[in-house]
């Protein structure tokens, strides 16, 4: 028997007339490519929505078509996730750091009709536009008396201009909560970029799920700043999720070094921040250096690479603000798990408390999480046995757009590529990639393990353990550290201080030190070129 409830679909043009009535005077502000502070409320996005999805219908897109952005956080990009989304329309959001052409191939598979971008990537725009047969709209996002003359891009358009000749007049149609709404290519790190098209549905039900208070716990009474780009998974969810709560949002922009972060941390009151480690490296370096301390923020989310230990320790006991370590992927909207402490928790002492905190997290529900063994066997959740994770649910990827290939789902599973374990108490910790976990006389050693101890030295400033070949162990893990400006730490000491804090054959056989590691399109280290560029590299052989 059904129940006799009604079945109002999920969408996210819903979430908009929600704001737009409920809190229609909640602020978004954003720095913008125009370099000033620009603020409006939530009645002026819906507004200028509206007219967005006219322009969308007037130039003749249907709905399904793909419309791709190439911008930082802000308010117009917003609009385009509401106007596309809200039509019908698929906003496919793309990310600048690739280079040019991997961008083009990104273009043409999803086959674009129309490119929106922020001025600062006119000259990515320059080198692609005719080699993307689709796109029949270049549009600059800048106002319009900033427009760039004599860009040899014909026919280039002004999103101001545009929205301005549209009526305000538009009603949202109620679509199929299973309709796309938004699309957004994984990094690339694993191979070619694959596409993940995200439902209304999905995203609603992400929306809420991202707003709990285990989660991000976000509410009208927030300011929270998505450092984390909207390009790369709808920054986390909070363009979403803040217009459901009715959070006041502030967007940085372009200007993403520690200085700017910090200044607009303080200079807007924000109380929540998102973003991954290296964001959050230049911060508090810029902050050290000039011993500042926050005034507002009460809590960070970090993500999309593990937290070293050393950082929740100088956030939590430095700045006193609370570290929301979490996990997820793009093809897991992104939000898995989130780690917060449960009631039993709160008597432990700060060091056991720690150890909770540093784990991935519990998983959000919405997420169904495993983790599985060499033959496919579920593995126990002692919080020992490490194993592939698995996860599924309705905000996570059934299958990638045109890919070509089977779904990547194992028995409605999705592997994700992580190996973890899980404990007693749900909290899921990820001790690897599959292509990164170091394989050493049949033992398993985690190279995030091994880069947590050594950024953990006063000395270091950022670290990379990679496992090179070795003809009795298979593979041995070897160190690449960046030291911090001034240091003259040495080889010897830095591989002492593993003494005792991991087993003796664990203890990585050689450190090197570069100026730089590599970081991919989302500031993650680059592994495969670290790899590529230590491919002649043989270990010590004493
Ligand atoms: P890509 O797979 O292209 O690098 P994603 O941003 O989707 O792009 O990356 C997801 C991966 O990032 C996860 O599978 C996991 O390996 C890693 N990751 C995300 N969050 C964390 C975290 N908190 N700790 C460790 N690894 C993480």
């Amino acid at each position: 028997m059904l129940g006799l409830m009604q079945t109002q679909p999920l969408l996210i043009s819903g979430l908009l007339t929600f704001a737009e009535c409920h809190h229609s005077d909640a602020e978004i502000i954003s720095r913008r490519v125009e370099g000033d502070i620009h603020r409006y409320a939530y009645a002026d996005l819906a507004r200028r929505a509206r007219r967005l999805a006219n322009l969308l219908q007037n130039w003749g897109t249907e709905p399904g078509d793909r419309i791709g952005t190439l911008a930082w956080n802000g308010y117009r990009h917003m609009e385009l996730y509401y106007a596309g989304g809200g039509s019908g329309r698929v906003t496919h959001t793309i990310n600048p750091r690739l280079i040019p052409d991997q961008i083009a191939w990104i273009i043409n598979h999803a086959e674009d009709q129309a490119l929106f971008f922020d001025l600062t990537f006119l000259p990515i725009v320059q080198l692609i536009h005719d080699k993307c047969p689709t796109v029949k709209h270049w549009v600059v996002m800048i106002d319009a008396d900033r427009m760039p003359a004599d860009t040899g891009i014909p026919g280039l358009e002004n999103y101001e201009e545009l929205l301005a000749a549209q009526s305000g007049d538009y009603e949202w149609p109620e679509l199929d909560e299973n309709t796309a709404c938004g699309m957004c290519y994984t990094s690339g790190t694993t191979g070619r970029p694959k596409g993940v098209l995200y439902s209304n549905r999905s995203s609603v039900l992400h929306a809420y799920g991202i707003s709990l208070p285990d989660v991000i716990n976000i509410s009208s009474r927030d300011s929270i700043l998505p450092v984390v780009p909207m390009f790369h998974v709808n920054a986390w969810g909070v363009p979403y999720a803040a217009a459901l709560t009715g959070t006041r949002v502030v967007f940085p922009g372009p200007a993403l070094d520690g200085k700017s972060v910090y200044e607009l941390i303080e200079s807007e009151g924000i109380t929540c921040a998102a973003g991954v480690p290296t964001v959050w490296q230049m911060l508090l370096n810029h902050m050290d250096a000039n011993k500042l301390k926050f005034s507002t923020l009460n809590r960070t989310v970090i993500g999309g690479a593990a937290c070293p230990p050393a950082m929740i320790d100088a956030f939590e006991e430095r700045y006193d603000v609370r570290v929301l370590h979490a996990w997820g992927m793009t093809e897991t909207s992104p939000v898995g798990t989130l780690s917060t402490l449960k009631n039993k928790h709160l008597e432990l002492d700060p060091e056991a408390q720690k150890k909770i905190l540093l784990k991935q997290g519990r998983a959000v529900f919405g997420v169904d999480m495993k983790i599985v063994g060499g033959d496919g066997k579920e593995l126990p959740h002692d919080g020992r046995t490490a194993g592939s994770l698995m996860v599924k649910g309705p905000w996570v990827i059934e299958d990638y757009f045109r890919s070509g290939d089977p779904s990547p789902l194992v028995d409605g599973w999705f592997p994700t590529g992580d190996i973890a374990t899980i404990d007693e108490d749900g909290y899921m910790q990820i001790t690897d990639r599959t292509k990164d976990v170091i394989k050493s006389g049949g033992e398993w050693i985690s190279s995030i393990d091994l880069e947590n101890i050594a950024v953990a030295h006063p000395e270091v400033a950022e670290a990379a353990c990679i496992g090179v070949k070795h003809p009795k162990w298979d593979e041995r893990p070897i160190l690449v550290a960046v030291k911090k400006p001034g240091s003259d730490l040495t080889r010897e000491e830095l591989l002492a201080f593993y003494q005792d804090k991991v087993a003796k054959w664990q203890i990585p056989d050689d450190v090197i030190f570069v100026d730089e590691i590599p970081h991919g399109a989302t500031g993650k280290l680059l592994k495969i070129k670290l790899r590529d560029l230590l491919k002649d590299y043989r270990l010590p052989t004493t």
